[in-house]
């Protein structure tokens, strides 16, 4: 697994260093927009640790930040009002998943039907 970057964009957004559209947050993860949102509601949730990505966070973090970090992703779903009409997570880890951000980060999307999960693609 790669080191984790303080560099990269998410770290200087948690240090305020980059601006960010903040949707909610908590003591142990932050909620902004996505800046290219891919459905009309497009969150990202982060721990505000520094892990990689949902394999280091499974693997190190702690049973508070864990808890804290799932409690966010479902108020926001809840505060966007998706709850009855669905939303998507999703959490890419590695270079075959097109993992960008070296930050763990959870996508939310949802407000238009998002229909199959991968594309039809053959891999
Ligand atoms: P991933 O491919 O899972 O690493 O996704 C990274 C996501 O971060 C992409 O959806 C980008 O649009 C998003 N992103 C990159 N830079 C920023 C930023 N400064 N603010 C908000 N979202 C960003």
């Amino acid at each position: 697994m790669i080191p984790y970057d303080e560099n990269n964009v998410f770290a200087k957004i948690l240090r305020g260093e980059i601006p960010c559209n903040v949707i909610d947050e908590n003591d142990e993860a932050l909620a902004f927009a996505d800046v290219n949102p891919q459905a009309p509601n497009h969150v990202l949730i982060i721990p505000k640790g520094a892990y990689v990505s949902f394999a280091d966070f499974s693997e190190r973090a702690t049973s508070t930040e864990i808890v804290k970090l799932v409690k966010l992703i479902g108020k926001v779903a809840r505060e966007l009002g998706l709850q009855e009409s669905g939303y998507r997570l999703l959490a890419n880890h590695g270079e075959d998943a097109h993992q960008e951000v070296p930050h763990f980060h959870v996508h939310l999307c949802g407000g238009r039907p998002l229909g199959a999960l991968l594309s039809a693609r053959t891999p």
